[in-house]
Order: C-alpha cells, then sequence, then structure tokens
C-alpha cells in the first residue's frame, strides 16, 4: 500500500492486546479524571497497519475520558461479532448532542468550544478515526446521549482486505 509516496505495510494484528497497551498507556489520564477503565473480550486479528490503528483506538479510549465525568467509567470491548470485528467503547461521560454528533468527525470540530477548552485538544482526534477506517474498510459509528454517556463503535467489516481510499 503506498500512501502518499509512504510504503505502509499492511500486517496481522491482534486488536486485543493492541487495544489493551492503548489503555494502559492511558491509565495516568484516566486517574487524573478519576475514570475507572476496563477492557473486556477476546483475541481478535485483523490486517492493518499497526500504528494507524493504535492512533485510532487511542483517540477513542482518550476521548472516553477526557469527555467523562469523576468517577465515571470507561467500558471497552474488543471482540468478534455477525458483523465482523469490533471495538465498541462505552463512556458515561458527558455525550454529544443529537446534531453534533456526525460533526464530530470533521477536522478541528468541537463540541463547545469553551467546555473543550479546559480538556485541551486540537480537534483532529476522530478525524483521524474516521480517514484510518477507510483505510481498513471500518466503519465508525456514535451513539450518544447528552449528558449520560457515549458509545464509539468501530467495525472491520468481513469483505476481503484491500486498499482503502482515503478522499
Ligand atoms: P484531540 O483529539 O485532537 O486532542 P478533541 O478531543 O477535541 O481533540 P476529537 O477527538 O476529534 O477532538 O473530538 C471532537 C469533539 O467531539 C471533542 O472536542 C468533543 O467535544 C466531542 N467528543 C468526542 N468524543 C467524545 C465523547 N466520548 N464524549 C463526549 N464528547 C466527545
Ligand atoms: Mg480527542
Amino acid at each position: 500500500l503506498d500512501e502518499g509516496g509512504v510504503e505502509v505495510e499492511k500486517e496481522e494484528v491482534d486488536l486485543y492486546s493492541l487495544t489493551r497497551e492503548v489503555c494502559s498507556r492511558l491509565a495516568h489520564k484516566a486517574e487524573k479524571h478519576s475514570v475507572h477503565v476496563e477492557v473486556s473480550g477476546e483475541p481478535v486479528s485483523v490486517v492493518g497497519i499497526r500504528q494507524v490503528l493504535n492512533e485510532m483506538i487511542y483517540n477513542i479510549c482518550e476521548n472516553a475520558i477526557k469527555y467523562n465525568k469523576l468517577g465515571g467509567k470507561v467500558d471497552v470491548w474488543v471482540g468478534r461479532t455477525l458483523k465482523g470485528v469490533k471495538v465498541i467503547v462505552t463512556d458515561t461521560g458527558i455525550g454529544i448532542p443529537e446534531d453534533q454528533q456526525e460533526r464530530i468527525f470533521e477536522r478541528f470540530y468541537r463540541v463547545d468550544k469553551s467546555h473543550s477548552k479546559e480538556t485541551g485538544g486540537t480537534g483532529l482526534g476522530l478525524s483521524i478515526v474516521k480517514h484510518g477506517a477507510l483505510l481498513h474498510n471500518a466503519t465508525i459509528h456514535v451513539d450518544s446521549s447528552l449528558g449520560k454517556g457515549t458509545r464509539m463503535e468501530l467495525t472491520f467489516g468481513k469483505e476481503k482486505e484491500d486498499k482503502g481510499q482515503v478522499s
């Protein structure tokens, strides 16, 4: 796969252990926000670009911690379903208003700038997730309830792995 002149190689990646690694790297952030993170599931491999997958899962989990409530929870599940391999991240955080749930995937888009200022960030995280998903024939789906929490579902389809197109 040749992305803009940079050679990147797809390899078999165990999403479960990758997710565990990512979450342990985020442990200090979770502690700072008094958020409890739990990872469950089973070893599942996908063919992909390790560094990109790493970045995607990192951004989703980081958000679930950053936009949570004091003493909140983040549940991460990785496994196989009838629809494909999934990474599901559920948080008990502030939630995202219905009318902005699609916009959060745009570059630099942040909900409620004043609130987001405290948490810090550039608003690029989820656009990286979106582009990473395209590279892997995956989809990212958000389901959120304001004040209650958010569920992010990353699904790797069962179609033959091939070159993704990023436009
Ligand atoms: P960066 O990830 O670049 O550090 P960011 O977190 O602001 O900055 P994104 O990860 O792209 O950027 O998220 C965009 C916006 O979507 C966030 O600013 C936040 O308002 C909202 N958001 C994302 N994930 C969640 C979540 N789990 N709960 C509530 N709001 C969220
Ligand atoms: Mg982010």
